[in-house]
């Protein structure tokens, strides 16, 4: 039996016993006024008790029975109810409908049941979500990114137990850690307003390698007892800069004996990326070199390698021919002319295309005894490049307006780039087929043998010096490679002494002419 139906029982005893009592005092009630009273007021206390039994409703609270997690499983607990001085759950239901597997807020009536009647009250029940969704990312939390690449996600989800797929609302942010880390922030809400967030540590790691470029050819030929010249590479790296200096060179040549020898240059970034290139030299005897060269030079001027020593009465072993490219620069221009001025020194200016400013300094050029060559009336690699018309465009473009400013016909060029430039790979075999255009068309073209590093890697006008001086060589027509673009003043303080240099080590000085054996690089593209 329950609790609550003895307590039920207990009231029907009490009020039972009462009426008893009170039967028995009225009997008294003839004996003695005292017990009259007495009896009286205990009927009385008695009947009040009684109703208040009787009328008390149950107090039901309420607060007790909302915020139910959905889908949890769990049905609402009966609330307490306090009734006759106890606190029971008994005989308490909950009346209305709720969806467990939905979020929302729901009427009930929570309904007492007590011997003298049903009570109900109106309460709430919340059917509430406090779960959070999750994320989950794909591929690896430390992402490891290598600078050279567009960062690709590799993708993420979002999944709550009571809204579904919400990897659509998923927020990414990014927050640096460092000058090249960064943390990507996947966060997201359910409708219920619960948060979630996951962390994407993406690191920045370098693993390209710098990039050697070899001075002068990568397959050499000389001639049995002929010395070797090392002509150097350069090295640069995307993040490290320069690193010509950091070039290991290893591998001989015997020229004594005919072969193929192999001269390894190699080089490493800070990260230990390592760069390997190799230039490929044969040694043969002299005849047949000659054969090689002279039949070359009538077809392909490209494979025409004036890097070895010329012959006949073009031989220019041991001159030294100043080339200045990208000019003319209103600040450098004047002062390279007077420095050449003052060294009685004939060079060769290889300009761009110049304003009204710039004509005075071109027509000086010519004035003062030096070539105007064509450079181009762009720079652009990825205009001048397009196409052979587009090319030749551009130089028969700025051709005109020299011929304009000075009367003379320029037909010496020099590709931007160089014509062994990799820039140009946008476009196929475009250089190959250039060297051959131009030369076909009555130019010539020049490239160097001797880089001043004053457009790159040299930083001070000491570097500069030392790059030209290290690369002259007696055994060669020396094409130096130098800038009078406008920023470059570093060369205004190397430039007389290069000219000392040369002039007091029997080198003599001068400027390209059409009658100049063409120095030019092999195409690489
Ligand atoms: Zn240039």
């Amino acid at each position: 039996m329950e609790i609550s139906n003895l307590i039920y029982l207990s009231e029907i005893g009490a009020f039972a016993i009462a009426c008893i009592v009170g039967c028995l005092i009225l009997a008294l009630k003839k004996k003695k006024g005292f017990f009259k009273v007495l009896g009286v007021s205990f009927i009385v206390l008695l009947a009040v008790l009684t109703t208040t039994f009787v009328l008390e409703r149950p107090s039901i609270k309420t607060d007790e029975i909302t915020n139910i997690e959905v889908k949890s499983g769990e049905k609402i607990n009966r609330p307490n109810v306090y009734y006759h001085f106890r606190k029971t759950n008994e005989n308490v239901r909950i009346k209305g409908n709720i969806d467990y597997d939905k979020v929302g807020e729901y009427d009930v009536e929570i309904e007492v049941q007590t011997l003298f009647g049903t009570y109900a009250k109106k309460s709430k029940v919340n059917i509430v979500d406090t779960k959070s969704p999750v994320i989950t990312l794909e591929g690896e939390e430390d992402f490891k990114q290598s600078y050279k690449e567009e960062y690709k996600e590799p993708g993420y989800k979002a999944y709550d137990e009571n809204d579904g797929n919400l990897t659509e609302k998923v927020i990414v942010s990014k927050e640096m850690v460092n000058e090249n880390d960064y943390n990507l922030i996947y966060e997201v809400q359910d409708l219920s307003g619960n948060e979630e967030k996951k962390e994407r540590k993406v690191i920045i790691i370098d693993n390209v390698p710098p990039v050697i470029t070899l001075n002068g050819n990568t397959d050499m030929t000389i001639f049995l007892n002929e010395k070797y010249e090392e002509s150097g590479a350069k090295a640069v790296d995307e993040i490290d800069g320069d690193l010509t200096e950091k070039i290991e060179i290893s591998g001989s040549v015997d020229t004594a004996k005919e072969g193929s020898y192999a001269i390894i240059y190699k080089v490493s970034d800070s990260k230990g990326n390592e760069a390997v290139v190799q230039r490929n030299v044969s040694v043969k005897k002299k005849e047949i070199a000659q054969q090689v060269n002279t039949s070359s030079k009538t077809n392909t001027p490209t494979s025409a390698s004036t890097v070895k020593p010329q012959n006949g009465s073009n031989g220019k072993k041991g001159v030294i021919y100043l080339t200045f490219d990208d000019g003319p620069s209103n600040n450098i221009t004047p002062r390279v002319l007077d420095i050449l001025k003052q060294k009685n020194v004939k060079a060769t200016f290889f300009i761009l295309n110049y304003n009204s400013e710039g004509e005075k300094l071109v027509k000086r050029e010519f004035a003062e005894g030096h070539t105007v060559a064509i450079h181009g009336y762009s720079h652009d690699y990825a205009t001048i490049y397009q196409s052979e018309d587009a090319y030749m465009s551009n130089i028969t473009k700025l051709q005109a307006k020299i011929k304009a400013s000075t009367g003379y016909n320029a037909t010496i060029t020099r590709f931007p780039g160089g014509s062994s430039n990799m820039v140009s790979k946008y476009n196929p075999g475009i250089m190959t087929r250039l060297c051959k255009l131009i030369v076909s068309k009555g130019y010539k073209y020049f490239d160097w043998n001797v880089s001043s590093g004053d457009a790159g890697g040299a930083k001070t006008s000491d570097d500069v010096y030392n790059n030209v001086i290290s690369g002259l060589s007696k055994s060669k027509a020396n094409v130096v490679l130098m800038h009078d673009f406008s920023s470059n003043s570093k060369l205004l303080d190397a430039l007389p002494r290069i000219i000392d240099y040369g002039l007091a080590n029997g080198y003599t000085f001068e400027r390209i002419t059409e009658s100049t054996p063409m120095v030019t690089h092999r195409p690489n593209n």
